[in-house]
């Protein structure tokens, strides 16, 4: 389904089945839409793994999104023209120089996913 979110390109609900896109993301090119997608449908398929560790299943969605951005951009966009598009390079660099252990320290230090996996800042 299509409807603006507060702080996030889209989202996953595990008890409807449902992921929700923002029109902001349709709008963008169709690599940036597709690996939103990825994402989502990533934690679509964790559901049904039965991976429930918040932080793990995050990181997993990163990964899966980082390799098709890597994929259909030829290593990222060359001059991002939106947010996403920056977004997604700024991620493609942190799994291509340090891995998942790059992308893992990324969600825990990041204010929204501490709020959405309720974990407490380290300071
Ligand atoms: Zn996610």
């Amino acid at each position: 389904m299509i409807a603006p979110l507060d702080s996030a390109w889209a989202a996953y609900s595990g008890r409807t089945n449902t992921i929700i896109i923002t029109p902001q993301v349709l709008e963008d090119i169709p690599a940036a839409v597709a690996v939103v997608f990825v994402h989502e449908l990533r934690h679509a398929a964790q559901q049904v793994e039965g991976m429930t560790d918040c932080v793990g299943r995050e990181v997993d969605s990163l990964v899966w999104e980082m390799r098709f951005w890597d994929l259909l951009t030829n290593g990222g966009v060359l001059k991002p023209t939106t947010q996403l598009q920056t977004e997604e390079n700024y991620l493609l660099r942190i799994a291509l120089e340090e891995g998942e252990p790059g992308l893992y320290k990324y969600i825990v230090t990041s204010p929204g996913y501490q709020e959405q996996c309720q974990i407490d800042p380290p300071y």
